[in-house]
């Protein structure tokens, strides 16, 4: 392995998602549709040395064997057979621990690079797979294109009823622990029917008016009303659907043009601690 590789690593949004059920595992089965978007974490991936090295210089994301893209390259080489050292460096511009899948897509990013220094040992599936054993999230984020998701979110079918629709997101920036999600979840609660096709979106075309959907909102929207209040004024400058990502506390609205959804960006920057961005659906 010679050159650095730079690679981006996409945040996700989930446009809907349901919780099937518990699993013997602690994991949990799902019915999800999910995108990136276009906010990235920039890494920078230097063969090299002995050891595998994390910079990153947030004070939320550890630098040791913690972090999961230290992780990543720690499977890859176990897996490939050739240990070697590696630097890795990080640059988050994704919302640590906000539901959008950050430190699972950096973990994503250092298997995609990592398997393309080496001549790409891993076919794409067996890369997927991989990145399964680090958390549930990471396939897809290899995968990266529109999907329906089931399983643990890791069993993955190409969905191409989404427009480039732009996406402001909302960060709170208050703090929800996702263990603490799920474990507040009645799943006797949520409604019926919970698995997910393309038949589920009639003409296989999404509509964010009435497509988008989180059971994970029925825990967080009592226990956290700024994720509400976040979701109202989002309709209110326009969108036309708001949902809160994963398990939260990130809220996303879609928009129906770039300008409606520029102006709504405007407004809700410097409200407080909120975090605004504004992207794309990577459709
Ligand atoms: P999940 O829903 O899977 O918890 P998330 O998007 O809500 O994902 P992340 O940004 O991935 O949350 O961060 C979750 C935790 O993982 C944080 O507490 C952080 O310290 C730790 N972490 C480990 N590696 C990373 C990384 N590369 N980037 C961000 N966080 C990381």
């Amino acid at each position: 392995m010679k050159n650095a590789l730079r690679i981006l690593a996409p945040a996700k949004i989930n446009l809907f998602l349901r919780v099937i059920r518990k699993r013997p595992d602690g994991y949990h089965d799902l019915s999800s549709l999910m995108c990136t978007v276009g906010l990235y974490d920039v890494l920078t991936i230097a063969p090299g040395g002995s050891a595998i090295q994390v910079t990153c210089g947030h004070p939320q994301v550890p630098e040791d064997e913690r972090n999961l893209a230290w992780r990543a390259a720690d499977l890859f080489f176990s897996r490939s057979g050739v240990r070697s050292g590696v630097r890795i460096s990080i640059t988050k511009h994704i919302p640590v621990a906000a539901g959008l899948g950050g430190g699972s897509s950096d973990a994503a990013a250092v298997l995609l690079a990592l398997n393309r220094l080496r001549g790409n040992p891993f076919p794409v599936p067996d890369l997927m797979a991989l990145g399964r054993r680090l958390g549930a999230d990471i396939p897809y984020l290899i995968y990266r294109k529109p999907a329906l998701a089931a399983g643990i979110g890791d069993r993955l079918k190409p969905f191409d009823g989404l427009p480039r629709a732009p996406v402001v997101l909302v960060n709170p920036g208050i703090e929800v622990s996702t263990a603490w999600v799920y474990k507040n979840l009645n799943l006797r609660l949520t409604k019926q029917p919970k698995q997910l096709n393309y038949s589920s979106f009639g003409n296989e075309k999404f509509s964010f008016a009435t497509g988008l959907h989180n059971d994970l909102e029925a825990v967080t929207l009592p226990r956290f009303p700024v994720i509400r209040e976040v979701k109202a004024k989002l309709a209110d400058l326009g969108a036309r659907g708001t949902l809160m990502s994963g398990s939260g506390p990130t809220v996303f609205g879609i928009f129906a043009d770039m300008r409606t959804a520029r102006e709504a960006k405007g407004r809700l920057a410097g409200q407080g601690p909120w975090r605004v961005f504004l992207t794309h659906l990577l459709a």
